[in-house]
């Protein structure tokens, strides 16, 4: 007889997430109907549960293998969260482990079909891996609050499942379905609920990763990949409230190519943008921004950030043309401000309509909205607002954040609570 804990199950899921910490693993049921007792509780410092024989759960001999099946000692106990033991108040943007990643494999022609999670660790690769070697992969990046009432918030999480579907597309790899994505970011964060931080301290990081995992030599899609989640705790971007960023515009390096890849979010579209990041910060900007390759006159984006200009009622930002990444909050910004009154328009804009915008700011998961407070552009240094904080960048930061945390009504249905 083993001890496993009930993490999470349905309904509306017919999953069944088990972990047994004796065993430091974790395995996911499919049970032919949702189980009727166990509705979306969550357990989160693992309740041991006895697996005993004949329950209620007889429909789910599968549960463990050897016809035993599992009944919750009593299914109206709340069990409260347990935090990790960590200092919540001073989380900065970095990497924490935490207890649990998920992981999925397939091989190349096939479809993703079974992702479990396991104690998080590192991962073994031969060296002849297709993203070793050839950059074969992509990353997404959401993150989970936790609110006051207990529940769990993702924002959009299906839009960054489809983006990662486009992007796998683009890549040569196998992407799991839109369902399998949900699942899978759903169970990772119920598993790892205590690295949550508390409401208002920050969030839970979201790490999704898609890999060419298998060896290959001659340039080819690697023969196997892995889809891998792991998720950390970060603090809010800018403590105190928002702080603007002062940005160099970049005119001999690009970001992104017409027909490359900078449209998907590959592995490689960072490490490709160190050099001039590292330029700019060491002359004392926050970052840069990029012009597009063939006319080196529109702009394109910051190295992982969208941008947006604010001139009277209008809000523009470049459209996306292949070498933009279509942001998650760029698309939100654009309804959060149009529901506001304000004209948005996604067009090509110009480097020379920085010098009489009345607001710049940038977006991104990490970010959510980032004014920026300068941009000098050929030895020329154009400042906005006295503080650099916008009304409008600090209106839209407002609004977007408080839907996120759940403090504002969800108009728009961009809200899954995961219980
Ligand atoms: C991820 C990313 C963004 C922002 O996208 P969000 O979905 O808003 O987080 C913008 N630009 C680049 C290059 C990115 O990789």
């Amino acid at each position: 007889m083993e001890n496993w804990a009930v993490v999470v199950a349905g309904p509306p899921s017919n999953q069944l997430l088990l972990l047994n910490p004796s065993r430091n693993s974790a395995v996911i049921k499919l049970l032919p109907t949702p189980p009727p007792l166990l509705t979306h509780r969550t357990f989160l410092s693992p309740l041991p549960l006895k697996l005993q024989k004949q329950t209620p759960f007889a429909s789910c001999c599968s549960c463990n293998g050897n016809g035993n099946a599992l009944r919750v000692a009593s299914p109206s106990s709340n069990v409260t969260t347990e935090l990790a033991d960590i200092d919540w108040d001073n989380l900065g943007f970095g990497f924490m482990s935490t207890d649990y990643m998920y992981i999925m494999k397939c091989s190349q022609g096939e479809n993703f079909s079974k992702g479990e999670l396991q104690r998080f660790g590192n991962i073994e690769l031969s060296p002849s891996a297709g993203i070793l070697n050839y950059g074969q992969g992509l990353f997404e990046g959401l993150k989970a609050y936790r609110k006051h009432d207990g529940n769990i918030l993702l924002f959009r999480p299906e839009e960054n499942a489809l983006r990662l579907r486009m992007g796998a597309e683009r890549m040569c790899m196998p992407s799991p379905t839109v369902e399998q994505f949900l699942e899978a970011v759903k169970v990772t964060v119920v598993a790892n609920e205590r690295w949550i931080p508390p409401p208002g301290k920050g969030s839970l990081y979201i790490r999704p990763l898609l890999m060419g995992s298998g060896a290959v030599l001659g340039v080819a899609p690697a023969p196997e990949y892995t889809f891998l989640i792991y998720v950390s705790p970060v603090g809010n971007y800018f403590k105190e409230g928002l702080a603007p960023i002062n940005l160099i515009v970049e005119t001999e390096m690009h970001r992104a190519t017409r027909g490359g890849t900078g449209g998907v979010k590959t592995i490689g579209n960072y490490a490709a943008v160190l050099k001039a990041q590292s330029a700019a910060k060491a002359k004392g900007y926050s970052d840069v921004l990029y012009l597009d390759s063939v006319h080196k006159r529109y702009l394109e984006e910051v190295s992982s950030c969208n941008v947006f200009l604010v001139k009277g009622n209008v809000i523009s930002t470049p459209a996306i043309k292949g070498t933009i990444l279509p942001g998650i909050t760029r698309k939100s910004i654009i309804d959060v401000a149009l529901s506001q009154g304000f004209q948005v328009e996604e067009r090509s804009v110009t480097v020379d309509e920085l010098l009489d915008a009345d607001e710049v700011f940038c977006t991104g998961t990490a970010v959510v909205v980032s004014p920026v407070g300068s941009i000098t552009f050929l030895g020329k240094r154009v400042t906005y607002g006295i503080d650099g904080i916008g009304r409008v960048s600090q209106q839209l930061y407002s609004a977007l954040t408080s839907l996120q945390m759940g403090l504002t009504e969800d108009k728009m249905d961009w809200i899954v609570e995961l219980k």
